[in-house]
């Protein structure tokens, strides 16, 4: 369809208020936080792809009106809401249409009773939090990006926040939703407890990155709020492991603090700027507990007691009351005009590995990146998502950009190491960003023999493929190739019940 009657169609739908085609609102819809397109667009260019317009429906007919139309003709659709997203996961396909859904923003109900709160997919966390503060409630659900993030786009993602330690991450918070699939078709799972009624339902959009249908409502459970009740404080680690081996014993003897992170060196001065708080060569732990006040103090009692038996240092509250301060600082300054002036793309890189590997996955991917890097200019990482099998580690890093054509051939580069030295040792290569389009190719090392339900799932929820293209899958569907037309798709079909292991272990 020509671009001018896609745009007239859709302004027959939604009315053509709701329909951008300005080119900078087109533009900045499909743009996202991913290191090396930010080093882009400060170099002067754009090389992200654009989509034919933008569209911002009211509710969730309206959302259901112009996916049945998409679908009908076939053209690729991209959902957004916060656009905070750092996995190229918005850039829509060239000529194809966003649904903006940020302007669905309500909060519809808050359920003191059976605490919960239901929102309209375009609600900010931010806002959200705030709302349920007054009312002495919280979302319990803190990701760095609380003033960036809508909830539709935290579902999507299987986003995960600083507390997660007591509150999990956003599949432990959501109790229901409502979502449209590509047909058009509406459909919402119930807010329950719990139930045992067949596979968990829910589980098909959270994570699903916009490329099974479209979120339109969730309900989320909220908490009570009670931050002067809180328990925190400081240690200072001789190094990485130990402090591994601290949060390991705390976690499975089956404590839950709120807030658990351990910070390598390079992150206590360069990113934390906290050199001065701790003693050289030293990495920094951290611990909040919340709850009621006698949970959080015999929490922070324990914790005093593996603090003894570890032999690490009290650095007192100072050190954590610094990173509750400053913690969101980074989405004030997204475009890091500071560092690009310098030439330098900073990033992160987030895995997870279970307790017996992430020591060595840390271990090899700092070695490695100072080895094989010539061009990088800081790597370091810390732990903050803790469960009792293991954690995640966030690398963080920087390099010195040669050219605006060679940036991301750079950046995979040292993304390819994180990801590989983590895929070794049986870990996942995304902790909490989701898949997005940049780790696409690395799907099927991850996955391994689960890998074509994904394919199969897409198949019957979106079989015209017209969602989000890119994000987890590649572009082909097992059920329409064969070996022959696509040997990349077609050779998962027969795969025997090794292929995916081998193929691990051959790169
Ligand atoms: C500074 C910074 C800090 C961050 N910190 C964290 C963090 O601590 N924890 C964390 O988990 N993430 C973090 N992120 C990543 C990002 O904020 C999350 O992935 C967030 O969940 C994205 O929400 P969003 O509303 O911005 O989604 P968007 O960027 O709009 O979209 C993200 C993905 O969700 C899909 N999507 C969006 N809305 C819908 C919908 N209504 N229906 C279906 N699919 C949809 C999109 O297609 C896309 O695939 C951070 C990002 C930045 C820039």
């Amino acid at each position: 369809m020509e671009k001018s009657q896609l745009i007239e169609e859709l302004r027959l739908i939604l009315g053509a208020e709701k329909v951008l085609t300005d080119e900078e609102a087109v533009l900045e819809a499909g743009k996202d936080y991913i290191g090396f397109r930010i080093y882009e667009r400060t170099d002067g260019k754009n090389f992200a792809p654009r989509a034919a317009c933008v569209v911002k429906p009211a509710n969730t007919e309206e959302v259901s009106k112009v996916m049945k139309f998409l679908n009908e003709n076939k053209i690729d659709a991209v959902p957004r809401t916060g656009g905070s997203s750092v996995t190229q996961s918005i850039e829509p396909v060239p000529g194809g249409v966003i649904i903006d859904g940020s302007a669905m923003n309500e909060i519809l109900k808050i359920d003191e009773i059976n605490m919960t709160v239901t929102v309209r997919c375009g609600t900010p966390l931010e806002y959200l939090e705030n709302v349920l503060n007054e009312k002495g409630y919280s979302a319990g659900h803190f990701p760095q990006s609380l003033p960036m993030a809508h909830i539709g786009g935290l579902v999507a993602t299987r986003s995960i926040g600083q507390f997660s330690t007591l509150y999990g991450g956003i599949e432990d918070l959501v109790v229901g939703l409502e979502a449209v699939l590509a047909d058009g078709e509406i459909i919402r799972v119930k807010n329950v407890p719990r139930r045992s009624c067949g596979p968990d339902l829910r589980h098909l959009f959270i994570g699903s990155e916009g490329m099974l249908g479209f979120i339109t409502e969730v309900t989320v459970k909220i908490f009570k709020y009670r931050p002067e009740e809180r328990w925190l404080q400081a240690y200072a680690v001789k190094d990485m492991q130990t402090g591994l081996d601290m949060i390991r014993a705390i976690m499975s003897d089956g404590y839950k603090p709120a807030v658990v992170r351990l910070h390598d060196t390079a992150e206590v001065q360069l990113l934390l700027k906290l050199e001065d708080a701790v003693p050289p060569e030293h990495a920094l732990l951290m611990f909040i507990a919340d709850g009621p006040a006698s949970v959080a103090k015999a929490t922070g009692a324990a914790i005093e007691e593996y603090a003894a038996q570890f032999g690490v240092t009290g650095l007192g509250e100072k050190p954590v009351l610094s990173w509750l301060k400053t913690r969101n600082d980074e989405c004030y300054h997204m475009e890091r005009r500071g560092y690009h002036a310098m030439g330098l793309v900073v990033d992160t890189c987030e895995i997870s590995a279970e307790w017996s590997e992430i020591g060595g996955v840390y271990s090899a991917v700092i070695k490695r990146l100072s080895e094989e890097i010539e061009y990088l200019a800081y790597a370091g990482g810390h732990a903050s998502h803790s469960y009792m099998q293991g954690t995640n580690i966030y690398f963080t890093f920087a390099f010195l950009a040669r050219n605006v054509e060679l940036v991301k051939d750079d950046y995979m580069r040292v993304v390819g190491v994180i990801l590989e030295e983590t895929l070794k040792r049986g870990g996942s290569i995304a902790h909490h960003h989701g898949s997005g389009k940049y780790r696409t190719s690395w799907m099927p090392r991850e996955h391994g023999t689960s890998y074509p339900l994904l394919y199969k799932l897409k198949d019957a929820l979106d079989p015209n493929h017209i969602l989000n293209k890119g994000v987890l899958l590649s572009e082909v569907s097992l059920r329409e190739t064969s070996a022959e037309t696509c040997p990349k798709a077609g050779r998962f079909q027969n795969a025997p019940p090794d292929f995916f292991r081998v193929q691990v272990d051959k790169e």
